[in-house]
């Protein structure tokens, strides 16, 4: 691949709904923008690919073909005090896709609004040379004002740009199983999440268009037992595999980075800065939002970093950072305070889900739910303290 030789606006690395949200974002804005890619479209994702209301509420896109499932219907099981609330609404409660195909339509989004794409292509470093960044790619070297971090949890352009690590990563695992037809009718139309199991985490169904996507997160397993807590769940659904299974792992970040979250030239975004609801683990909707508010801050400040750094801290403040905070403390209560946990939910749990609902909806937030007069999550902050 020729790579070419323009000074671009903006280098956006990794090309998953952050960055191509981002890079749909700023050439809409007329800015000059490259996509990068370390793999082609459409890529594999490890990801249950479960999307909420949220999440597509931002996205101003028609995804027709790439949806597998939208269920009306989700279940919410505690397995260690046995109980079970369903929650049953008139438009999908969560919509289900496997990510390469709905990571490969926003790309083309991105494209279609000016974007420049280029994959594969493998950021392996970079460097602040007189007021641009020069990214070195496995593929030579590409220029930009501005670089946009989106290359994911384990983001190695955060650590190009002096970032340490994130600390707050968590394992997941996911299995994608072909079942037996009975199977795969009993979890067809139902976004099933059982608390838990494991112990400090949760399990969840997800059914795609003709198999199930079956997986469990913990913020206190390592790898081996997290793969025994699988293979219990998997057992404990009773699943027969009937054909393939793979399954897959990666990290999830329940935390943003304790630094600052843009830094020089460059802007973090979507998992590499650590922007997931640490209660649900759901990372999709907050790439969206942090990919817009990224692409809003560059577009604001324009040439003069100083300007476009406090921009995008400021849009974060006012629409991303605080909810997670409260997030994070619902988070503790939910996983370590298993007994508060059965408390709350065999006196409120089917108001819970239902508040649950509305904040993964976008109809409501965390924080505006903590403070709401009257409404069960309030008072179970209150009881925690978080109030
Ligand atoms: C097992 C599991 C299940 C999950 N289930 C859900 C779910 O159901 N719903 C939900 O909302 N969230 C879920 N998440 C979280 C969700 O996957 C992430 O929050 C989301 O993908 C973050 O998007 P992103 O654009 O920031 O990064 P990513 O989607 O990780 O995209 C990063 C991109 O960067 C590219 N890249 C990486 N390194 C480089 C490099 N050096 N050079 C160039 N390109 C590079 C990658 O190829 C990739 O395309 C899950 C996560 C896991 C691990």
């Amino acid at each position: 691949m020729t790579l070419p030789e323009q000074t671009f606006d903006v280098a956006v690395v990794g090309a998953g709904p952050a960055g191509a949200v981002c890079a749909r974002e700023l050439a809409r804005g007329g800015v000059s923008v490259v996509l990068i890619d370390r793999l082609k479209p459409a890529r594999y994702k490890t990801c249950g690919g479960g999307l909420v209301r949220r999440a597509l509420g931002l996205l101003d896109l028609e995804l027709d073909g790439v949806v597998d499932k939208e269920c009306l219907h989700a279940q919410v099981n505690l397995i260690d005090s046995e109980l079970s609330f369903d929650l049953r609404d008139s438009s999908p409660v969560v919509t289900t896709t496997m990510r390469a195909a709905f990571d490969h339509r926003l790309v083309q989004a991105a494209e279609e609004a000016g974007a420049r794409f280029l994959a594969p292509c493998h950021l392996r470093g970079l460097e602040e040379v007189t007021g641009k960044i020069v990214l070195r790619t496995n593929e030579g070297p590409l220029a930009a004002r501005y670089c946009v971090a989106a290359d994911g949890a384990a983001s190695r352009t955060a650590r190009a740009a002096g970032w340490p690590e994130n600390e707050s990563m968590i394992p997941a695992l996911e299995s994608e199983i072909r079942v037996a037809p009975a199977d795969y009718d009993r979890f067809a139309e139902c976004a099933r999440f059982d608390l838990g199991l494991p112990t400090e985490g949760y399990a969840w169904v997800f059914p795609k268009k003709s198999h199930l996507s079956v997986g469990c997160v913990c913020r206190q397993r390592g790898w081996s037992t997290l793969r025994e807590d699988l293979e219990t769940y998997i057992n404990h659904l009773g699943l027969l595999e009937h054909g393939t299974r793979e399954d897959h792992g990666y990290v999830i970040p329940i935390g943003p980075r304790s630094a600052e979250l843009a830094r020089g030239r460059v802007l973090l975004v979507g998992d590499a800065a650590g922007f997931t609801d640490p209660v649900t683990c759901e990372g999709i909707s907050w790439a969206i939002l942090s990919g817009g508010l990224a692409a809003a801050a560059l577009i604001e400040g324009r040439a003069e970093p100083g300007l476009t750094r406090s921009a995008y801290h400021r849009l974060l403040e006012e629409h991303l950072l605080p909810e997670l905070r409260t997030a994070r403390k619902l988070a503790r209560l939910l996983y370590e305070r298993p007994r508060l946990r059965t408390f709350a939910f065999k006196r409120f749990g089917q108001s819970l889900c239902e508040l649950m609902v509305r904040v993964f909806s976008g109809e409501a937030t965390y924080r505006g739910l903590l403070r709401s007069p009257r409404n069960y999550f309030k008072l179970v902050g209150k009881i925690a303290g978080l109030t």
